[in-house]
């Protein structure tokens, strides 16, 4: 048998610091694009419908970046929510949409309430299913929307969706915070591994890492392993944008609910029963406004180019020094002083 090949998690590496002329953060341009639309804020907000409804949508382009609404609903009420947030003004809208059943007239609605881009939102990605979509929507709507495909792992994932039509790429399968996918099937790649291996294979989609990022540093390292956006879903649950009500336990601390979409609750609320569980449902701490928490972001990503002396994401990604550390040196990554 092969010697089995060694994976990389974002905590098993850092970025080695390098000289900069950087004088202030405000001189580090963080701007991403995806077909012809440019991005301030390289960070999209997750199909999941406890992240991206009309509120979240609306925030993450104020912010520069762009949310993608869920499509665990009618179709009716995902185009409606689409329709007002572009009539809000919000200007790059985006909505997921799944390979079976009604995905054909539900990525119409899409369309012509004003969709931007389409995300085929499905958890094994390198299928054939994933295949005959994208070039169906290809087909029906031509150049008028970009096209997100997805999730994979591999790079000859990667290079197969893109060769199959796709804009944008969803790279990360298994490492969601909410996920229990390698505990319940075996399979997955850690999402640091799988950016780097994928960025390799691209021709000129896009790469989106998503599934584990926790801290501004993980967005950093990720997107110089080659990532042009990151998706978050932990790091915006529990806002106000998000949709779902705030509760209060005896104690009077607020939380929100954040789960996965493969979770018993999520299942059972959109179609009425539960199978193949692979995500779980939890109570996250109230956080107030995504405002707060998307500019602390964009402060730490622009401090972290600034240590790799990088202007933009082209010079962090150009040739990053990535080192590995040992479980001694993790515990010294993070905060240790003992507090009472
Ligand atoms: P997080 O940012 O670590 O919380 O991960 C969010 C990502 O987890 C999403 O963007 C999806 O790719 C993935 N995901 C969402 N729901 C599930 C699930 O139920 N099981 C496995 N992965 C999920």
């Amino acid at each position: 048998m092969s010697e089995f090949p060694l994976t990389m998690s974002f905590d098993d590496v850092l970025l080695v610091p390098r000289r900069s002329d950087i004088v202030s953060r405000r001189e580090v341009n963080l701007s991403s694009s995806i077909s012809d639309r440019t991005f301030t804020l390289p960070v999209i907000s997750s199909p999941m419908d406890t992240i991206t409804g009309l509120d979240m949508s609306i925030s993450m382009n104020d912010h520069g970046g762009f949310g993608i609404i869920h499509r665990y609903n009618s179709i009716r009420e995902q185009s409606d929510i689409v329709e007002m947030a572009v009539k809000s003004g919000a200007k790059d809208i985006a909505a997921a949409v799944g390979v079976t059943a009604d995905y054909e007239s539900r990525a119409s609605a899409l369309v012509a309430a004003g969709a931007f881009l389409l995300c085929i939102d499905v958890a094994h990605g390198h299928h054939t299913n994933v295949e005959r979509a994208i070039k169906t929507l290809r087909d029906r709507f031509g150049n008028k929307v970009s096209i997100m495909a997805g999730n994979v792992a591999t790079a000859q994932g990667f290079a197969d969706l893109e060769d199959w039509g796709a804009d944008a790429i969803r790279v990360g399968v298994g490492g969601g915070s909410i996920c229990s996918t390698r505990l319940q099937t075996g399979h997955g790649i850690p999402t640091f591994h799988s950016v780097l291996v994928a960025s390799r294979a691209r021709k000129a989609a896009k790469l989106i890492a998503d599934g584990g990022i926790r801290t501004a540093g993980d967005v950093v390292k990720s997107l110089a392993a080659g990532a042009d956006f990151v998706m978050l879903g932990s790091m915006l649950s529990g806002t106000d944008e998000t949709p779902g009500g705030i509760f209060s336990n005896a104690s009077g601390n607020k939380y929100k609910i954040y789960r996965g979409m493969a979770s018993v609750e999520a299942q059972v609320a959109w179609r009425g029963k539960a199978s193949s569980l692979e995500g779980v449902s939890t109570t996250v701490p109230h956080k107030g406004s995504v405002t707060e928490v998307l500019q602390s972001l964009e402060q730490n990503m622009r401090s972290g180019l600034s240590y790799s002396g990088a202007r933009n994401l082209a010079e962090l990604s150009e040739a990053p020094s990535f080192i590995r550390q040992t479980t001694a040196g993790m515990r010294e990554s993070e905060t240790h002083i003992s507090r009472k």
